[in-house]
């Protein structure tokens, strides 16, 4: 699957060849041979429409560092967006509630709702450790409930023995009780699909939704049906309120647009995908791998990770002879040290990684993102002399600075006594206090 769709995209790299910035003029070629791949992949159209605008804002005059061609550059951008649409963060299965979980599956006949309870069933016993319950309420299909019987006995989770003649109401009351009575963690139901969306299996599955109040409602979708895929999400994304999405049949020789379309259309995240149709066919659905796979570059993208860190380190380390030195070290190096802590994940991410006795000390100073970014505004706001020698500084600019960034003149005065502060520090540690507090951060 998306043979097609990573081919034509390699395709985009090549008309860029020769080019020396990304400018609006020849992205323009590079994004309508994009739009025609993600086309014939089959992705839906307000998608593609989002797509595009988005990569074509991030991509015009987007600095090309050194070591890559603009070329390689849009595929970072591109990268980034196919993540974006897919859902960015990985979305776990939620299970956090008084047990039993109920986790209610929805979809159409064929899309493979039973296949994948028994699947979710072993996964959830092997990687969560949980005591799962497998309950069956198709009663139109007496096959399906021995199916599901079947598959519970092979992945060696529980079954809810149904009784002839029970209505499906009847069957998820009794095994809510029969799950709570046996201590079961979770409890997957299995619902009746049919060939279309139709009025009376809807109000089925919305009466079973109301009993049974699940915490996740998974609606499970076939990735070969492309567009139509997509347009059921839709209907039953209406009709339900959806937790998240299972796209089976992934190893099949779809072209790709369900996966790329599905959570940006209903806003609800892929959290499966079905891979095989064997029962280890299960996997968590990871934004970040599957964009990567879809570009099937991973050697371009490892090279855009290589520049990227190599720029990075780069400036860290210009930083780090200022510091030692301490000459130098202006503004602007202030504000990279800032900009540094906003990439590490910011000053809460930052503050879990210091050894406790400086994330005390960081505590103290309480600075928190936001005042990251004023820091920067207030720097921006400066002219390069300013910023390499702050001291000229006289009252009149420093209250243009502050109407410029959107501060009062306070927090520009106390930006610059930071500062000093900062730079009489560089000094201190320089005189022998810098070995000993690396060593510190090193433990
Ligand atoms: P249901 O009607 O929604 O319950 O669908 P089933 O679970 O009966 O699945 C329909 C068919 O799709 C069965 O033949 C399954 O083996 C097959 N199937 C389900 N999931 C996958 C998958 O991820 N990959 C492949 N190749 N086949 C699958």
């Amino acid at each position: 699957m998306f043979d097609n769709l990573t081919g034509k995209l390699s395709g985009v790299i090549k008309t860029l060849r020769g080019e020396t910035r990304l400018t609006e003029s020849n992205i323009q070629k590079a994004l309508r041979e994009i739009r025609l791949a993600l086309l014939e992949a089959d992705v839906a159209l307000p998608v593609i429409k989002d797509f595009i605008a988005r990569v074509k804002e991030k991509a015009v005059g987007h600095e090309v560092m050194n070591s890559l061609t603009p070329g390689q550059a849009l595929v970072g951008v591109v990268h980034q967006e196919l993540i974006s649409i897919m859902g960015r963060e990985k979305s776990d299965i939620n299970l956090s509630t008084v047990p039993p979980a109920v986790i209610l599956m929805a979809g159409l006949q064929g899309a493979g709702k039973t296949t994948s309870s028994g699947k979710l069933a072993k996964w959830l016993m092997e990687q969560k450790k949980k005591k799962v319950l497998l309950v069956s309420c198709d009663i139109y299909r007496p096959a399906a409930i021995h199916q599901l019987e079947l598959l519970a006995e092979q992945v060696n989770s529980d079954f809810f023995p149904v009784k002839p003649g029970q209505k499906p109401n009847e069957i998820a009351t009794a095994a809510l009780d029969y799950a709570r009575r046996h201590h079961h963690d979770v409890m997957i139901v299995d619902t009746a699909g049919r060939l279309g969306i139709d009025d009376a299996m809807m109000q089925e599955i919305s009466q079973l939704e109301t009993l049974l109040q699940p915490i996740e409602t998974l609606f499970v979708v076939d990735a070969m049906q492309g567009q139509d895929a997509v347009n059921t999400a839709k209907a039953f994304a209406d009709a339900l309120p959806l937790t998240g999405i299972i796209l089976t049949k992934l190893d099949g020789d779809a072209r790709g647009g369900a996966a790329l379309s599905v959570q940006h259309i209903t806003g609800k995240p892929i959290k499966f995908t079905g891979i095989a149709e064997k029962l280890t066919g299960l996997e968590a659905f990871h934004p970040d791998r599957m964009a990567s796979r879809i570009l099937g570059m991973g050697d371009v993208l490892g090279l855009i990770e290589e520049a990227q860190r190599s720029t990075d380190q780069r400036e860290a380390e210009k930083l780090m002879k200022k510091m030692k030195s301490g000459k130098g070290f202006d503004l602007d190096d202030f504000k990279m040290q800032f900009q540094q802590m906003k990439k590490m994940g910011g000053i809460t991410a930052m503050m879990d990684k210091l050894p406790a006795q400086l994330s005390q000390a960081a505590q103290n100073v309480k600075v928190d993102d936001k005042v990251i970014s004023r820091t920067e505004g207030i720097i921006n706001a400066m002219t390069r002399q300013e910023r390499a020698k702050p001291e000229i500084l006289k009252a009149s600019r420093k209250r243009r600075i502050a109407a410029g960034s959107g501060v009062t003149v306070q927090e520009v005065n106390r930006l610059l006594s930071q500062f000093e502060q900062a730079r009489k520090m560089m000094k201190m540690m320089n005189k022998g206090g810098m070995t000993k507090m690396m060593r510190g951060l090193k433990g």
